[in-house]
């Protein structure tokens, strides 16, 4: 199969940062605290300074929002740490690497404004890849502020396979991430019964208010045996693939915006795959506000059959 030139440059480049997640999850993990008490650890760095560095190779005038920063490399690891992440990026990319290069790659594409924006999390659910659950290595594409391509890495997507997912214009695929295979067309659920609906939400109640949407739940007629709860991006992409038929999502903390590398690939990929994203309140998301989703409050990601009720479920289980 032919891919995209963005595609053809980048499902590598995320085949190599999901391995070098791996490698640490398996052998090596440390984690630090960022401001604002949020985990980071060398995978995250290393998986970013990998794509980042793709990007800087193939479309270089491209801008990039992403998560992790030279920064927060130099100032949050160890020189230990630093030579970690340069070692293990020079495995993944077969050319010797060191903390300028990697800083360079951080740090790329970050200072320019452009039509065509990459939006990177790098490792989305760190908390989950630290704890050996759910994470995800999340590349999306905004043209003109509105997402149009994605692809998620989701090495522990089930505990045999791990798969990447991606969008090619209107249609999304899945392909494992240790086999030979070809890539196999996906698509979102279509069933329309909400009662028997199945929910994906975060792990972390930190990151999304499980009450707030356990009594939405109980509007919608469903059972909380039908909702599992995982971490990163992998939610979208059960979504996406038919084995979830909602993700529903609210911040505990009233104040604080999503940002827009929590989402960008998974939305563009719900979409291609037939389903339909907007916040708590049915509003489109808005991309073009910088680096949160300024204007929106909590995100309900469905099938397009299931969508009025969740809303209807949302409104009567704030009311
Ligand atoms: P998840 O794995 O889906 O629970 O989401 C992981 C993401 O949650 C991280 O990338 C953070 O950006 C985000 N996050 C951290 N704190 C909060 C919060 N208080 N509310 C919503 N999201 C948060
Ligand atoms: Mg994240």
């Amino acid at each position: 199969m032919t891919l995209n030139t963005e595609q053809k440059y980048i499902l590598p480049a995320i085949a190599a940062a999901a391995h070098l997640t791996i490698q640490v999850r398996d052998s090596l993990i440390t984690a630090v605290e960022k401001a604002g008490r949020e985990p980071v650890t060398i995978a995250d760095f290393g998986s970013q300074a990998i794509i980042c560095r793709a990007i800087q190779e193939h479309f270089p005038d491209d801008a990039i929002v992403a998560e992790e920063s030279a920064a927060d490399f130099l100032g949050k690891l160890s020189a230990g740490a630093q030579a970690l992440v340069t070692g293990l990026v020079s495995d993944q990319v077969h050319q010797p690497v060191d903390e300028n290069m990697i800083c360079g790659w951080l740090d790329y594409g970050k200072d320019k404004t452009a039509a065509r924006t990459w939006v990177i999390d790098p490792i989305d659910g760190t908390k989950g890849f630290i704890a050996g659950r759910h994470y995800t290595i999340a590349v999306g594409f905004l043209m003109d502020g509105v997402p149009s391509f994605g692809a998620l890495g989701c090495p522990a997507y089930t505990p045999e396979t791990g798969y990447i997912f991606y969008t090619e214009d209107s249609n999304v695929y899945r392909v494992p991430l240790h086999e030979e295979q070809q890539p196999a067309p996906i698509a979102a659920s279509t069933q329309a019964d909400a009662a028997s609906s199945r929910g994906v939400e975060s792990f972390e109640s930190g990151h999304t208010d499980h009450s707030t949407l356990d009594r939405i739940r109980v509007e919608l007629g469903t059972t909380p045996e039908l909702v599992v709860r995982m971490d990163g991006q992998d939610k979208y992409a059960a979504v996406a693939c038919g084995d979830a038929e909602y993700y529903l999502r609210l911040s505990p903390d009233a104040d604080r915006k999503e940002r827009i590398w929590d989402h960008a690939a998974g939305v563009a990929l719900v979409q291609a795959a037939g389903g339909i994203v907007t916040d708590l309140d049915g509003k489109p998301l808005d991309f073009s506000q910088g680096k949160t989703l300024a204007s929106n409050r909590g995100i309900i990601a469905c099938n397009q059959t299931l969508q009025e009720q969740l809303l209807q479920a949302v409104q009567q289980a704030q009311a």
